[in-house]
């Protein structure tokens, strides 16, 4: 039996399952702090950076988990962290599993279901963080799931990097981490296809970057606030950028890219979007008004 609540925080052995890229970071991040650190990691060579700052290497996964109370296991995939942990049920029953693998959260929440009927106390985490953030004011983890067991560990989890609680749900970390890398990924592929554009004419895309770096944080910073007041009161009428004047001009950035000889796949989509929120009588809404559209 784990008896948690009578553990200093300062000194909360940790035990870290991976030590790719990330789970290296985590497991440095948490040795600086001064935490006993277990590490595990299926290609063992991994280990011996981190023995040398002062970590525990353990011959086998149950070891591993044997050593702490808290367990951080990250691999690459839920199904890697299935294959790892399934055999593993008893040493890691009465201990507290914080998971920080990407997935879905419906995979989280399967895993959460199988965590409780093994006694295991289980929290999910998506890390908003490149491994160089770790450990410092600009990482922060999402963590969901069992909240007294994030309670307990969180002055250990803040060595990390910042911490925040989405919810008892287990599949709202991933939920928000997924949300989150959807902004990314809308706004790096759009950096993306704004470079090909102006590299078809031979200009150079540092060129243009001061621009585009000035114009995407003075969009995003009026437009994620208002986008978001506008979707949770239902009131899309806009003062601003009607749909109809975007379905209107949208057309002459997809001719532009195939006049310029750039593929047009990544935006072809968002056409269809507005010819269809206009045919359904939102000519008027801003953008807020897609985000019902877009609903399967
Ligand atoms: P990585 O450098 O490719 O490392 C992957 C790790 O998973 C290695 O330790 C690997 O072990 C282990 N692994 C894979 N399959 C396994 C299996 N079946 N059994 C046991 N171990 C297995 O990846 P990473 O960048 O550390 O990312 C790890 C997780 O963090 C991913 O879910 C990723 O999406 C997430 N993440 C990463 C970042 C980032 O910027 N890197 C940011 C946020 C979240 P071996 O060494 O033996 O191959």
């Amino acid at each position: 039996m784990v008896v948690m609540a009578s553990l200093n925080s300062s000194h909360t052995p940790v035990t870290v399952l991976g030590l790719g890229l990330m789970g290296t970071a985590l497991a440095t991040a948490l040795l600086r702090a001064g935490h006993p650190t277990t590490v595990w990691n299926r290609t063992r060579s991994r280990t011996e950076p981190l023995t040398a700052q002062g970590a525990t290497p353990a011959d086998t996964p149950a070891r591993a988990v044997a050593a702490s109370p808290l367990v951080l296991v990250c691999v690459t995939t839920y199904d890697d962290v299935t294959a790892l942990l399934r055999p593993h049920t008893a040493e890691l029953a009465g201990r507290t599993l914080v998971n920080v693998t990407n997935g879905t959260p419906e995979q989280a929440r399967k895993f959460a279901a199988w965590a409780e009927e093994h006694g295991i106390r289980y929290v999910d985490g998506g890390i908003m963080a490149v491994p160089q953030m770790i450990g410092t004011p600009a990482a922060y983890v999402l963590y969901s799931g069992d909240r007294q067991a994030y309670e307990t560990h969180r002055p250990v989890l803040e060595a990390l990097g910042g911490t925040r609680w989405t919810g008892e749900d287990p599949g709202l970390a991933a939920l928000y981490d997924l949300a989150l890398l959807t902004g990314m990924y809308g706004t790096v592929m759009g950096v993306v296809q704004s470079y090909a554009l102006i590299r078809s004419q031979g200009v150079e895309a540092r060129e243009l970057a001061p621009l585009l770096s000035d114009w995407l944080n003075a969009m995003t910073a009026s437009l994620v606030p208002h986008t978001a007041e506008a979707v949770d009161t239902g009131r899309h009428l806009t003062d601003v950028s009607s749909l109809a004047v975007n379905q209107a001009a949208f057309p002459n950035i997809l001719t532009a890219f195939a006049d310029q000889g750039v593929r047009t796949e990544l935006f072809d989509p968002l056409r269809e979007l507005f010819d269809r929120a206009v045919a359904g009588g939102h000519a008027d809404d801003g953008f807020s008004r897609l985000v019902d559209l877009l609903k399967v």
